[in-house]
């Protein structure tokens, strides 16, 4: 998320391989100020961490914020991963400037965003985060299996009102039945929240690997058909990469 000079960057997934060529070819000579918000330490979240080109870099200063981690704490979760028997760099040899932070408080500025939290249904500690900025406000929320139809009451308070709202729709309704309790939600959960919340744009996310663009381009016209269902006005795409949504309201476009 961009606003102003400040770069924050959602997870530490695969994508971040592509997210560190791109800053590092956009600042070129300029060092890169960076801020990793972690929603927890599951490896689909942390491994693109080792393969972030500026860590590599002298001058990239990086702060990451994020809960506990599961047993041995943040620390140990980020750079247990770059342990020899892993990953041929240590974390302790990497030249850049990196700060890691256990998440002790819930509401934060990260420059011209107020960055809130709260904990998701999801095992392990895992939270998602709110983050407004001057343009609008964005809600991340990759990891959570919402209650059944939108009637869990602290998400949708949390939630409320949110241009664009990110959040985890791995399964459609059958898929979802073999997978209570696992931590990831469905299209029509999803759907059902982000109306009750007022959301402007819901952004399918969490894909499940075995979906393939075809597949989620089902969910997504399954997802538009029970917003004109409803007669809403919710925008429901799935998320990409590459993509850019811009605030306050643009075109969704692709840089590619
Ligand atoms: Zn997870
Ligand atoms: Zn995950």
């Amino acid at each position: 998320m961009r606003s102003g000079k400040d770069i924050i960057i959602l997870d530490a997934g695969s994508g971040l391989r592509a997210l560190g060529r791109a800053l590092l070819a956009e600042f070129r000579n300029r060092p890169l100020s960076l801020t990793l918000l972690l929603t927890h330490t599951h490896w689909d979240h942390i491994q693109g961490l080792p393969f972030f080109a500026p860590i590599y870099d002298s001058r990239c200063h990086l702060r990451i914020l994020g809960g506990k981690g599961a047993r041995k704490g943040l620390i140990n979760a980020l750079t247990g991963q770059m342990e020899s028997t892993y990953f041929p760099v240590p974390f302790a040899r990497l030249p850049s400037n990196i700060e890691i932070e256990e998440l002790r408080d819930f509401n934060l500025n990260i420059g011209s965003v107020s960055v809130r939290a709260q904990r998701a249904h999801h095992p392990g500690l895992c939270v998602g985060y709110r983050l407004l900025s001057p343009g609008g406000s964005v809600v991340f929320f990759p990891d959570a299996e919402s209650r059944p139809s939108g009637e869990d009451h602290d998400m949708i308070q949390f939630v409320h009102g949110a241009d664009v709202l990110i959040l985890d729709s791995q399964y459609d309704t059958t898929e979802y039945k073999k997978h209570i309790g696992w931590g990831h939600g469905c299209v029509d959960d999803s759907v059902a929240l982000a109306l009750k919340a007022g959301v402007k744009q819901l952004c399918l996310f969490h894909h499940d690997p075995d979906h393939d663009d075809k597949r989620i381009d089902g969910l997504v016209d399954h997802a538009r058909r029970l917003v004109a269902g409803q007669r809403a006005k919710l925008k429901v795409t799935a998320a990409r990469e590459l993509q850019t949504v811009e605030l306050p309201f643009k075109p969704v476009s692709r840089r590619n």
